[in-house]
């Protein structure tokens, strides 16, 4: 299909915004609807671009007229101005997809999606490629809204983190390099079922073909299903030794790990710059992605070793009298809070809570019982906490903010000992988002 004459954008977020500073980049005219108010900045760009906008409610009359509606992942596709946009025949894209359409030819893109590991893989092959010395230019749903990405210079790749909402409403997206890094539930207030959670998923490589490159994780078994839908060269990651060893892609093998096609020089896993199971896969994820787009063995090497990690995962906030305080506010759900537990070292001090999405919490309890002496619990959803927990750790207690949470885990640890802030759940309970929730975290352990 030829590009749209002009486009409609629903929902002034950062996607929004670069999906408008975009249109207006490339000469398309567009309008923008957002049904509550703008932030200041993303106003002021607008205007400052003299890009036609609304605030606070949608001309519904008026977005229906366009032949394309490029809409923000956070809007949910059961609103009524979508149910109406869809009833008018408005075919609706995601900014991933607008972006798409205008990506300099000849350019690669990779694409990140999964339930948890999608910032962390994204901004580790970002840092191999910038270091490597390609021009290469990283965003999506990591920061820089995508339509951003080709406002200035043409880059050669771009690497971009992609939602599930990203994925629906991408007709021909396209990725030279996809990366699924896993599939467990979550979202599923808005999926309803798995199903058509991992349908969403899976429209990472939907479009792809034989000459592009789908990565997976060869442990994930909802993935592992879906195979069959995968018309591109399939790659398998395993963060653990595989008993057969696969022809293509890569896996720990006596402690040291093999990207293939092209085998690397030996690297131990304690090389890595991120530890733990999680971050092994997300490290061989980028690694190999790195490798695919012609990035040497010697420069994947040293940047997998070279990497500083990000804020609010795993972040190691200091020790305060022998006491290790890490924050990983960032684990909203079961599976992410999982591989936190599984990489401590020692007794752990756990905090969490928060608004539970649907968690079950009995596949934390081995590994609670193994590694976690006390449980601090706060948040809306703290019964469920109880039930799963209490009688199950030697010292159970409730808490009402980040400040009591963090002055009673220091009550409980003792020299050694790690106190982590791995929460399980989503902030919007006492928090501003999980940013805020981590800030507020580290803040407390300063005051000790
Ligand atoms: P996402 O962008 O998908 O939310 P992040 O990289 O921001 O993923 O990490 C979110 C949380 O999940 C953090 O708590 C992090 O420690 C954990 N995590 C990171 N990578 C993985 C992985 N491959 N599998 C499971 N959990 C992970």
């Amino acid at each position: 299909m030829a590009l749209p004459l002009s486009i409609g954008i629903l929902g002034g977020g950062e996607s929004g915004i670069g999906a408008a500073l975009l249109a207006k980049h490339v000469g398309i005219p567009c309008f923008l609807s957002e049904g509550k108010q703008l932030g200041d900045a993303h106003r002021a760009e607008l205007q400052a671009a003299g890009i036609d906008f609304e605030e606070g409610s949608h001309d519904l009359e008026r977005l229906c007229a366009f032949e394309v509606v490029v809409k923000s992942p956070g809007i949910s596709p059961a609103l009524p101005v979508v149910q109406a946009l869809k009833a008018a025949g408005v075919q609706i894209w995601s900014d991933i997809e607008w972006f798409y359409r205008h990506k300099p030819q000849g350019a690669r893109v990779a694409a990140i999606t999964g339930s948890n590991g999608k910032t962390t893989t994204t901004a580790w092959l970002g840092h191999i490629l910038q270091k490597s010395g390609a021009n290469v230019r990283v965003g999506g749903n990591i920061g820089t809204g995508a339509g951003r990405l080709l406002l200035g210079d043409p880059a050669d790749i771009y690497v971009l983190e992609v939602s599930s909402y990203q994925l629906e409403d991408c007709p021909t997206f396209k990725p030279h390099v996809a990366v699924l890094t896993n599939i467990t539930p979550d979202h599923l207030d808005r999926y309803g079922t798995l199903a058509n959670y991992t349908d969403a998923k899976f429209q990472i490589t939907a479009h792809q073909t034989e000459e592009d490159a789908f990565l997976y994780f060869a442990e994930d078994p909802i993935t592992v299903a879906e195979l069959g839908r995968v018309k591109a060269q399939k790659y398998p990651i395993y963060s653990t030794e595989p008993a057969e060893k696969p022809s293509v892609g890569a896996y720990p093998e006596n402690n040291h790990f093999t990207l293939i096609p092209q085998p690397d020089a030996a690297m131990t896993i304690e090389e890595l710059a991120l530890q733990g199971k999680h971050n092994t896969y997300n490290a061989l994820a980028a690694g190999l992605s790195a490798r695919l787009l012609q990035v040497r063995s010697e420069m994947v090497r040293e940047s997998l070793a070279h990497f500083e990690g990000l804020e609010h995962r795993m972040e190691s906030v200091g020790h305060v009298h022998g006491i290790h305080f890490v924050n990983d506010s960032k684990a909203t759900n079961v599976n992410s809070t999982y591989y936190a537990l599984e990489s401590m070292k020692t007794p752990v001090v756990w905090i969490l809570g928060g608004v539970d999405k649907g968690n079950d919490y009995s596949e934390l309890f081995a590994l609670v019982e193994k590694k976690v002496k006390a449980v601090i619990a706060l948040g809306a959803d703290v019964a469920k906490i109880r039930e799963a927990f209490q009688g199950r750790v030697d010292i159970y207690e409730e808490v009402s903010s980040m400040d009591a949470a963090v002055r009673t885990s220091y009550l409980h640890a003792t020299k050694g000992e790690t106190v982590l802030l791995s929460p399980c759940c989503a902030s919007f309970d006492l928090f501003q988002n999980y940013q805020d929730r981590g800030l507020q975290f580290k803040a407390a352990v300063r005051k000790l």
